[in-house]
Parts: structure tokens; C-alpha cells; sequence
């Protein structure tokens, strides 16, 4: 899938082209609206092409690796497994209040439910990001009560059906009214949707089925990445309820900056003081990469604000074994401030040399001016 085809957006649209394209084709394909069959896959689809986009991060790694990229990187390119979550903000303004979900009839409180995906920020160290490292992480996390096995339900209990609404999680209520008989159907007060006997819950879980465990795992973080990347560990976010599978935790990075390297995306950006005669007459000069010592060579005649660039001296891109950035060395020439006696009297003795020379070249300049004149 090609996230610039599902938006029907070009390749450089701006966010809010981005923006407004989704929300035109989102009002069409919202599964809450259209009934069509694949509506509902088209409408994810947009959600997953949208979300990409948007971020600045995803864009630039899909923009260079397409999908790959993303999955290299540790993002869900699943458009099945969107959280639309994060779109709460676009939907209401058009379906009233928010997300309404896919309303897929009522649910079967007894159905397989996926557990939540869950956020951990991690702060790595700039070498780190650059060159991939391991990190321990502790977190928190709902894990699947071994009391229950996930049940909620106290092993020896006895009457496990909620004997309200035996089992359903809902009730209905008919109102007698003077226009006739209304049936509403509510969640059932003794169970709360659960569907199970509160007196069987086990003691463990309190009912819930689950309980918060914390979690150390150790992860490896790829090299190339850079603060605002994601690492999907599947399955490590909440337990799922009634069998249902757990949800994924993702770890989002925060790399700190250097001193010494400016880094953008997988370039490096440093810059180099020289001297007059250095830019004059060039000159080989030892500097610091983020791979260490290289010597490099300034041309003669170099400009200040020129840019040297050093390829493959840059971060290795994520996903890759062979790619590197590069690392540009932005040149000034630095003006003294102080002479010595010696260096005074060199000056003084090429400022001459130059006012003679410019001098030739006025004089030359002014003839040719009398010259057209006379003609
Ligand atoms: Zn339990
Ligand atoms: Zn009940």
C-alpha cells in the first residue's frame, strides 16, 4: 500500500494537505457511515497512511525505506492493528463527540478481548542511538492471574453465572408509556457487563483476571535511531481478557544531544575554524568524527560558511548495514585579533601588493570608460 496513493496526496503535501485529505476520504469510509463491504479496511488503511505521515520521523523513514523502513524501525505497519486512539481529536468534530469505535452490534462480554498496548520513554545516550546499544527496561504491566488462569473466577466457587442477567453483562428493561411499550437493554447493575457472579470472584484479582506485575526485560536498540523512535515489543503490553491476545508495549527513545556533533536525521554537522593562510593556501587538518580521528584536506582558496563533506562518516541508517550519513565540516576563517610584530609587517607588505594590483586594475577600468566615450 502506498500511503501517498491511499491519501491521493502527492509526495510533498504539507500536514495540512495531509490533514484535510484525510478527513474528506475518513468521512467517507467511517464504518459508523458507510456500510460497504471493505469500507472498514479502507477506512484503517487511511488511519495507518495518516498517522505515518503525519509524524515527521515515520515520514522521512518511509519516504527513504517504505515499509520496510517503518518495521525496521519498530513501528506497527499493520493497518489492522491501528489505534485510533490518538484521532479522537478529527473524528469529533464531525460525529459528534468523539470516537464512537466500530460498533459491531453488543458485545459478547464473554468474547476474546485484546489487552492495551502500553507506552515506556527510555533516555539513551547520543553514541548509543547512533551506533545501537542494549538497555535493561523495568515496567509495569497486567499480566494474567495465575490464581484464575485469567478467569476471574475463584477456583472453588460454585454459582460462577451472574444470577441477575444469567451471564449476559445486560438486562432489558421495558417502560410503559402512554405511546406504547419501550424496551432499553442496559448493562446488568449486579455484574457490570462481566456476565460472572461478583460472590465467585477470585480473591486474588478481585474478578479482574489480571494483575500488575512489574517486568524487566533486556532490549536491543537498533543503531540509526534517534529520539521520537519507537521498539515494538509485541505481546508485552497488557494481558487480554477471556483468552484474548496481550496488547504490545513500545518503548519510545529519547537520545541526548553532543557537545561536539550536531546530528540531523543521519548527518553529522560540525564546523572548523582555520586561519587566513589555511584558507589561502590550504592545508590537511586532523578532526574528531563521531568513527573517531580522520585528517582531512582544505583546498586552496577555501570560502568561509564553505562546506566540506566527509560521505559515509555520518550515522548508519537504521535498517542498514552498509548506509551511513554524512558528516559536513562548515568552514570560518578566522579574522586575528592580535598580531605579533612579524605578522603586522607580512600584512602590511600583502595590503600593499593589493592596493597596487587594484589600483592597475582601476586605472585600466577608467581608460576603457574614456575610451567608449570619445567613440
Ligand atoms: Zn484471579
Ligand atoms: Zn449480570
Amino acid at each position: 500500500m502506498d500511503y501517498y496513493e491511499t491519501l491521493g496526496v502527492s509526495k510533498n503535501a504539507t500536514k495540512d494537505e495531509i490533514k484535510k485529505a484525510f478527513r474528506q476520504l475518513a468521512r467517507k469510509y467511517h464504518p459508523d457511515v458507510n456500510k460497504e463491504e471493505g469500507a472498514e479496511e479502507k477506512f484503517k488503511e487511511l488511519g495507518r497512511a495518516y498517522e505515518t505521515l503525519m509524524d515527521d520521523n515515520k515520514r522521512e523513514l518511509y519516504d527513504r525505506y517504505g515499509e520496510d523502513g517503518l518495521r525496521n524501525a519498530g513501528y506497527n505497519t499493520n493497518a489492522f492493528d491501528f489505534d485510533f486512539g490518538d484521532l479522537g481529536d478529527i473524528f469529533s468534530s464531525f460525529f459528534g463527540g468523539g470516537m464512537s469505535g466500530f460498533s459491531s452490534g453488543r458485545s459478547n462480554p464473554n468474547a476474546p478481548r485484546r489487552g492495551a498496548d502500553l507506552r515506556l520513554d527510555i533516555e539513551i545516550d547520543f553514541e548509543e542511538a547512533i551506533f545501537g546499544c542494549e538497555k535493561e527496561i523495568k515496567f509495569d504491566h497486567l499480566e494474567t492471574c495465575q490464581e484464575c488462569q485469567g478467569s476471574g473466577l475463584d477456583k472453588n466457587a460454585k454459582d460462577t453465572v451472574c444470577p441477575t442477567c444469567h451471564g449476559q453483562g445486560r438486562v432489558q428493561q421495558s417502560t410503559r408509556t402512554i405511546l406504547g411499550s419501550f424496551t432499553s437493554v442496559t448493562v446488568c447493575p449486579t455484574c457490570h457487563g462481566s456476565g460472572k457472579n461478583p460472590k465467585a470472584a477470585c480473591k486474588k484479582c478481585r474478578g479482574q483476571g489480571s494483575v500488575e506485575k512489574e517486568k524487566t526485560l533486556k532490549i536491543k536498540i537498533p543503531h540509526g535511531v534517534d529520539t521520537g523512535s519507537k521498539i515494538r515489543l509485541a505481546n508485552e503490553g497488557d494481558a487480554g481478557v477471556n483468552g484474548g491476545r496481550s496488547g504490545d508495549l513500545y518503548v519510545v527513545l529519547h537520545a541526548k544531544e553532543s557537545n561536539e556533533f550536531l546530528r540531523e536525521g543521519f548527518d553529522i554537522h560540525t564546523r572548523l575554524n582555520i586561519s587566513i593562510p589555511q584558507a589561502v593556501l590550504g592545508d590537511n587538518v586532523v578532526i574528531n568524527t563521531i568513527h573517531g580521528a580522520r585528517t582531512i584536506n582544505i583546498p586552496q582558496g577555501i570560502q568561509s560558511g564553505e562546506k566540506i563533506v566527509l560521505k559515509d562518516l555520518g550515522v548508519p541508517h537504521l535498517g542498514s548495514d552498509s548506509q551511513k550519513g554524512s558528516h559536513y565540516v562548515t568552514i570560518f576563517v578566522n579574522t586575528p585579533k592580535k598580531l605579533s610584530e612579524k605578522e603586522e609587517k607580512l600584512y602590511r607588505e600583502l595590503f600593499e601588493l593589493q592596493k597596487v594590483n587594484s589600483s592597475k586594475k582601476e586605472e585600466s577600468l577608467l581608460e576603457r570608460v574614456k575610451a567608449s566615450l570619445k567613440k
